[in-house]
């Protein structure tokens, strides 16, 4: 096959499941036998299960955000910017850069992995007032939000500002909720050290949750061993609570409670990215319906997975069940729709996606951790050793094992210097400005753009 009659490969997404594809395919094919093209708006993949550590200072942000031009080897072309509608039947792309110009991008077979944003529901004053847990921005923003309420409330002379400073609220009690507030109350704990003027009794978390348990997927023992570990070190657990309302100051819970905090952090799951929506095409809970191959049935050429598909859940044995959105699931079926899709332009079968769940690990900060790797249930150290081992042998390159084992290293040594950056201090914190679920065009703007192009060529 020459250079010019090469199929064009285009992966939408640069997370845990587009890159380990992009990986996979550089290494498998050869230059000649396929183009890939990698859009993105970012030029790292978030290692997101570190992100509660970003957001708590015990790792810098950079040491998570793997590098996709680290090698020289990689040989992806890659379009800055995020792709906000695909026509399926014409097979074109359309894709906004970060200089917000639109530009069209046709392909031969499409990898769909743009992962999954917040989920939010209509509560009054959720979108205007909450901060998500999904991004380096918003972790870095938190980072530097908590530390300045300390500034703040050292500052004041109002008993009543003081008092919303230093009360924090969390609202999801999934792993991503519990080490959010796990890590951020060590460092308030830790920072308040350094404000005499502070009363450490004024600061408090909450971490709430409309379920009955924290993590029912850790098991009734081990749930209710995080409980107890948070609530030792002074965090509110309240379950089968939400929020009916959030405002500036104060936050108002489902049970009546109004808590005065400036400071709402909401991890309450997640539903896959916007684009899926524009699609058209069938979906499971908003995930994309794929097949077990992962395969878009009816479109020729798509492929989709990770946090926005819903793949059949092989290993589970039960009808219906479709893969939890994991980064454990994500990385291997990017592997695995490389090797399909490298089947299909070899006239080769496709293989069925098929994993079991190796566990879960949830760092709860310092020493304090729960892990259940293939069902053994662990606590403390033993559990804390097993959560940092998974997750530094998870990272994907040498340096960034190296900048977070020695981030931990310098950490657990020396503390925290509680800098507060100021960096995006007057921006604007609210949801959708991070996650920028307001970029996206309807099917019929991504139809009626693709045609016109069409007609104009
Ligand atoms: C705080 C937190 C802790 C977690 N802890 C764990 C854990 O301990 N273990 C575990 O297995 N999982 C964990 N997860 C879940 C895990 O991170 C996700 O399941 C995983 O990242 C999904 O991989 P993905 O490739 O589908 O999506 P992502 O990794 O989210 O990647 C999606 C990529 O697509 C990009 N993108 C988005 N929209 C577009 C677009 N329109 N065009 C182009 N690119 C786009 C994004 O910028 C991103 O780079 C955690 C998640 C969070 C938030």
């Amino acid at each position: 096959m020459d250079t010019v009659t090469r199929p064009r490969i285009l992966v939408v997404g640069a997370g845990f499941a587009g890159v380990e594809c992009v990986r996979r395919l550089e290494r498998r094919l050869s230059p000649r036998e396929a183009r890939i093209t990698l859009v993105t708006p970012f030029s790292y993949q978030l290692y997101l299960p570190l992100l509660p550590q970003v957001a708590s200072g015990v790792l810098t942000p950079q040491s998570i955000a793997l590098s996709l031009r680290r090698s020289s080897r990689y040989r992806t072309r890659i379009i800055p910017g995020g792709a906000v509608g695909v026509d399926l039947k014409a097979k074109v792309c359309v894709v906004r850069t970060i200089t917000d110009q639109i530009v069209d991008e046709p392909y031969d077979y499409i990898v769909l992995a743009p992962g999954s944003i917040t989920r939010t529901f209509d509560i009054p004053g959720l979108t205007e007032h909450a901060f998500g847990m999904k991004t380096l921005a918003e972790a870095a923003y938190i980072r530097d939000h908590v530390i300045s309420q300390l500034d703040l409330a050292d500052a004041s002379q109002d008993p009543a500002e003081r008092a919303s400073r230093l009360q924090f609220v969390v609202v999801g009690g999934g792993y991503a909720g519990t080490e959010t507030a796990a890590c951020l109350q060590r460092l308030t704990h830790a920072a308040v050290e350094r404000y005499p003027r502070l009363d450490p009794g004024l600061i408090k978390w909450h971490l709430i949750d409309i379920a009955p348990k924290l993590m029912p997927e850790l098991g009734e023992k081990l749930g209710r061993s995080a409980q107890q570990i948070l609530t030792r070190r002074g965090v509110e657990i309240s379950l089968g609570v939400s929020i009916a309302k959030a405002g500036a100051e104060e936050v108002t819970f489902t049970d009546g409670r109004v808590v005065p905090t400036r400071t709402l952090i909401w991890t309450a799951g997640v539903v896959a990215s916007p684009l899926i929506a524009t699609l058209g095409a069938d979906t499971v809970r908003g995930r994309l319906a794929v097949t077990s191959e992962m395969r878009l049935p009816g479109y020729d050429g798509v492929f989709a997975l990770g946090d926005s598909a819903a793949v059949p859940d092989l290993a589970k044995g039960q009808e219906g069940a479709v893969c939890p959105p994991t980064a454990q699931h994500a990385g291997r079926q990017g592997r695995h729709v490389a090797e399909n899709l490298i089947a299909t332009l070899r006239n080769q079968p496709l293989r069925p996606y098929h994993h079991r769940d190796l566990g879960l690990v949830v760092d709860l900060g310092g020493t304090d951790a729960v892990s259940k790797p293939l069902g053994v249930e662990l606590r403390g150290l033993p559990a804390q050793a097993v959560a940092r081992g998974y997750h530094w042998s998870a990272l994907r390159t040498n340096v960034a094992k190296a900048r977070v084992g020695v981030s931990w290293i310098l950490n657990a040594m020396a503390g925290d210097d509680f800098v507060r950056t100021g960096f995006q201090a007057r921006k604007p914190a609210r949801l959708k400005d991070f996650e920028y679920t307001d970029a996206y065009l309807t099917a019929e703007q991504v139809r009626e753009r693709v045609e016109s192009a069409g007609r104009a060529r």
